[in-house]
């Protein structure tokens, strides 16, 4: 089976401004050193086309009043907070992104992919109700819901090793026992949002289905590796996901400026 990647080249209007740490640059750099890479010459690799999607998507996640300010800043050029600005380009971007993760997703889900990657995806600051970090719609969260209420699914593992907790997609599914959230982060006490506790366990029948592993800032490898072993490993096999969405982020790794745990790529790749 194949092995898939979004790529579309509005995907870089993604751009937040400069000096910001998301630029659009990154769509390019990427398609460059896959190019260089020869990654797109391998026949197991193929490269997908993401459509944008429609506001019936974002409404499978997101309340529509938000939805609709979201669509009312962009016609205005107004940011949705400090920053996190806002755009018809940016929009258009963002559409795309969380189009590219419905589509990996549900082609891995119907085993047309054995895996896949949506560039730009993990906007998991984004909640049912609210955007910020960088974040204006939460397609991690839009690609389970898909998946879920058009077919049908009903485990969904989201595992998300970004640095910054998960907080939107935390959220959204709180009280569901069909999707086990499992965030391994920095410890929230030293950085943004400011929770992702390991007491925050969910709610109702999603108890026991949010799993929070903070991290202490200057974690390598080694300690990184052994929680995934001895947490997320056997919560996996115990869940029996039918389907595994890894919400990535780039951000532990050691060089970053915005986190401080120390991943080297080495570390990436044993993750993976
Ligand atoms: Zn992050």
């Amino acid at each position: 089976m194949k092995f898939g990647i979004t790529y579309h080249e509005k995907l870089k209007q993604y751009d937040l401004g400069p000096g910001h740490p998301f630029r659009g640059d990154r769509f390019e750099n990427a398609r460059k050193l896959f190019e260089e890479k020869g990654i797109f010459k391998n026949p197991d690799v193929t490269i997908l086309r993401p459509k944008p999607a429609k506001k019936e998507d974002l409404l499978l996640v997101h309340e529509e009043n938000y939805v609709n300010h979201i669509f009312e800043l962009a016609e205005q050029g107004k940011p949705y907070d400090i920053e996190t600005p806002v755009s018809p380009s940016i929009l258009e971007a963002a559409l795309l992104i969380v189009g590219g993760s419905m589509l990996v997703t549900e082609m891995v889900y119907r085993r047309e992919l054995k895996r896949g990657i949506s560039l730009g995806g993990g906007l998991h600051h984004a909640g049912k109700n609210y955007g910020g970090g960088f974040c204006l719609f939460n397609d991690v969260a839009i690609a389970a819901q898909h998946i879920r209420q058009r077919l049908h699914a009903k485990r969904i593992l989201i595992v998300d090793y970004d640095v910054h907790f998960g907080n939107g997609t935390s959220d959204i599914f709180y009280s569901d026992s069909q999707v086990l959230f499992i965030s391994l982060h920095q410890d929230p006490r030293t950085i943004y949002p400011g929770t992702g506790f390991v007491e925050q366990v969910g709610r109702g029948a999603g108890e026991g289905f949010n799993v929070n592993v903070p991290l202490p800032p200057g974690t390598t490898d080694n300690l990184y590796l052994k929680a995934v072993k001895e947490i997320v490993v056997p919560l996996a096999r115990e869940f029996k996901p039918e389907i595994i969405l890894a919400n990535g982020g780039s951000d532990p790794h050691f060089a970053d400026s915005l986190g401080s745990l120390a991943l080297s790529v080495q570390g990436f790749f044993k993750l993976a």
